[in-house]
């Protein structure tokens, strides 16, 4: 599949890319070259090399978007110099955005779906870290109002993704992690008297949990909370972190009510290059309305022409991924999201019942319910290999199948999850699971262990 092409020969040189003297070194790796070279050998030179990445299509470890239309392909060429920040330059890209954000408020019902704030960002992980910030601003301004301290300020939640570590660390909030009880694929009600105290800026939950796929219950951890509020007085706001969940409940679950239904959701972060099936670089924040956004978190520009308010982590950024996301809200609809997600949820579903029928494996999320994947574990007291035994053997075929053990308290259960997304059809999936059983096979006591490929051991 490289692209070899021949260049025109100019001035005599090689003409042949692997007949010229750059294709005849090792590249340079640790300092500049000092010389120009011909960008049609620069190219395929680097292009080869990249064929050494993985096949982003057999990566079923990433949530995020691998499949894109050769409209979205255009659009993202057409954007390469877009400023996402310079919004007097690019008025229409601004526009565009805040289309986005009117459109996403009205997607998770937002009461003030029109005038509500919010944000493009990089990537779920910048939107995670604003909308912790306005839940410490918000705390904050509410603690030194009644004269009481406010320098010890925590976040409760539970197995949630590293940026949430990270919004702890790099902002001075102490993580409270709710450790997972047996059997439980995430935070659990119940639990969060135990954590909640008057220095607890919010709940986060989690709408997608990213070790077991499962949803946590957003309406019944609000419940909670009321409770909680009823006792002690303490009102705690929650931000559902959707960064998955947030593109396929409104499609797959418009039943489940997790979102700005609920009075206590004060702010939702989504990834548009997850399941919102916009290309790698985008991601939402949006706050229940405009009172939810401190005001002195947002700072106003001049430089660039016009005041434009920013809050943003970042300060210049594509703006293609936002063009490409509202392309994709235009081109889907809903019924092209949700005939989307449905088919990945048939094909999830598919996959669970061959993993069930092999024999070795137990299914700790089926696909049915929240998002379009499988996750699952080997059988009590199951001998004779291992997951990552078996995570090796797949990568041979090219599949890349994580193994990883969950997070406090059930350490020791090691679970494989796969996930199915925009552009991975059954077929596909099939030959996975062909090759899943292929693998057994080999891994099998008294296997040789290669029968198809002589020579191989591990
Ligand atoms: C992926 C993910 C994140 C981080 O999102 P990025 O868009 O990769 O920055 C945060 N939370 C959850 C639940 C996730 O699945």
């Amino acid at each position: 599949m490289a692209l070899h092409e021949v260049s025109a020969g100019d001035g005599g040189g090689p003409d042949d890319v692997f007949a010229s003297s750059l294709s005849e070194r090792v590249l340079p790796k640790d300092r500049l070259p000092e010389g120009q070279s011909d960008p049609k050998v620069v190219y395929n030179l680097l292009h080869d090399e990249l064929l050494l990445d993985g096949n982003s299509a057999q990566n079923l470890a990433t949530f995020c978007t691998t499949f894109s239309s050769d409209e979205v392909r255009r659009l993202m060429a057409e954007s390469l110099d877009k400023n996402m920040v310079d919004k007097d330059e690019y008025p229409q890209t601004a526009e565009i955005e805040s289309r986005c954000v009117r459109m996403l408020a009205d997607l998770w019902n937002s009461p003030q779906e029109r005038t509500t704030m919010g944000c493009s960002t990089t990537g779920s992980s910048e939107a995670a870290m604003l909308g912790g910030l306005a839940l410490k601003w918000r705390w904050r301004k509410k603690r030194e109002a009644e004269g009481k301290p406010a320098d010890r300020p925590n976040l409760v939640c539970g197995p949630v993704q590293v940026c949430w570590e990270k919004f702890a660390r790099y902002f001075d909030v102490e993580l409270r992690q709710v450790p997972l009880e047996p059997g439980a694929t995430g935070l659990r009600p119940h639990q969060l008297a135990h954590y909640v105290d008057e220095n607890t800026i919010g709940v986060v939950a989690i709408l997608g949990v990213t070790f077991t796929c499962d949803y946590e219950p957003v309406a019944e951890i609000a419940k909670a909370l009321d409770a909680i509020q009823m006792n002690t007085g303490l009102d705690v706001p929650i931000h559902v972190d959707a960064a998955s969940g947030g593109f396929v409940a409104p499609f797959a679950q418009p039943d489940l009510v997790w979102d700005f239904r609920l009075d206590r959701v004060a702010s939702i972060n989504a990834s548009g290059h997850k399941y919102g099936l916009a290309p790698l670089g985008v991601g939402w924040v949006v706050w229940r309305s405009a009172d939810l956004l401190p005001e002195d978190l947002i700072f106003r520009v001049d430089y660039l022409g016009g005041n434009m308010p920013t809050f943003a982590l970042n300060f210049s950024r594509p703006g293609g991924e936002v063009i490409a996301q509202y392309f994709t809200f235009l081109r889907l609809g809903r019924e092209g999201y949700r005939r989307v997600h449905q088919a990945c949820a048939g094909t999830a579903r598919y996959l669970a019942g061959r993993i069930a029928e092999m024999g070795p494996f137990e299914l700790l999320y089926d696909g049915d319910g929240a998002l379009p994947a499988v996750s699952y574990t080997l059988k009590e007291g199951h001998r004779g290999f291992t997951l990552y035994d078996l995570t090796e053997q797949l990568r041979t075929r090219g599949w890349q199948v994580p193994s990883y053990p969950l997070p406090a308290n059930r350490e020791r259960t090691v679970i494989q999850r796969v996930l199915v997304r925009h552009g991975i059809g059954r077929d596909e999936i099939a030959l996975l699971a062909d090759d899943i059983e292929r693998s057994l096979k080999r891994l099998a006591p008294g296997s040789t262990g290669a029968p198809e490929r002589p020579g191989f051991h591990h």
